[in-house]
């Protein structure tokens, strides 16, 4: 019982301060979209290459969770796109004070856009409410076409699913329906976007048109 309430507090904590965020992002007029996956579920290299679509349209920038390393904030950094490395030191989820913390760093209020990278880690990032509008699960094929059925967490209070990786079908024995199907039966609302190399080019299935959309509609 002792233990249920410790954890009820931290989560209590955290829904405060995460409202305190959306406020301020309310008030910027930027759209926040919390970016969660697997480690190696392409999270970042699909941030690579939205980020230059996003960037003509939008003021952009993007806050990376890690345990440790800045190696992803540099790979954002290269496309031009402002990016702030937090290294947790350990913790395997982004919570709302470190976000909070940090704000000022991006220019939040000059913002239409911010992505929150969250830690790679299927599991508690969908606990911790960030403050953010939109939640992005990256999911890889790869991974197995069966992860939204085992990890129901993450996708039940997903907004929208990135399948990346789908041009690698052939080579690891799974298909991309079954994954829609595990998908529709966690969370019918979640909406899919593909999004692969296809003849050499990276489509995203719309990701990026959708993601203007809807920063253009929250923008002041
Ligand atoms: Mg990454
Ligand atoms: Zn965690």
């Amino acid at each position: 019982m002792a233990e249920l309430d410790v954890k009820k507090s931290v989560k209590a904590q955290n829904d405060e301060i995460a409202e305190k965020n959306r406020e301020i992002f309310r008030k910027s007029g930027a759209l926040v979209v919390n970016l969660m996956g697997s480690p190696g579920a392409g999270k970042t290299t699909l941030l690579e290459h939205v980020l230059p679509r996003l960037a003509k349209k939008l003021n952009v920038a993007v806050i990376e969770g890690d345990v440790a390393t800045d190696n992803d904030a540099k790979r954002i950094a290269k496309t031009g796109v402002t990016a702030l490395q937090i290294e947790t030191g350990g913790a395997c989820h982004l919570d709302a004070t470190m976000i909070g913390k940090r704000l000022g760093e991006v220019n939040v209020e000059k913002l239409d856009l911010l992505l929150i990278e969250n830690v790679g880690n299927l599991v508690c990032p969908a606990g911790f409410d960030l403050g953010e509008d939109l939640r992005i699960v990256v999911l890889s094929l790869p991974e197995g076409d069966d992860k939204p059925e085992k990890y129901p967490a993450a996708f039940l209070r997903a907004d929208w699913v990135a399948l990346t990786k789908t041009d690698l079908a052939p080579y690891v024995g799974a298909d991309i329906g079954r994954m829609k199907e595990s998908l529709a039966r966690i969370n019918p609302m979640a909406k899919a976007f593909c999004c692969a190399f296809q003849k050499g080019e990276y489509e995203d299935g719309g990701l990026s048109d959708g993601l203007i959309r809807l920063a253009e509609a929250k923008r002041k």
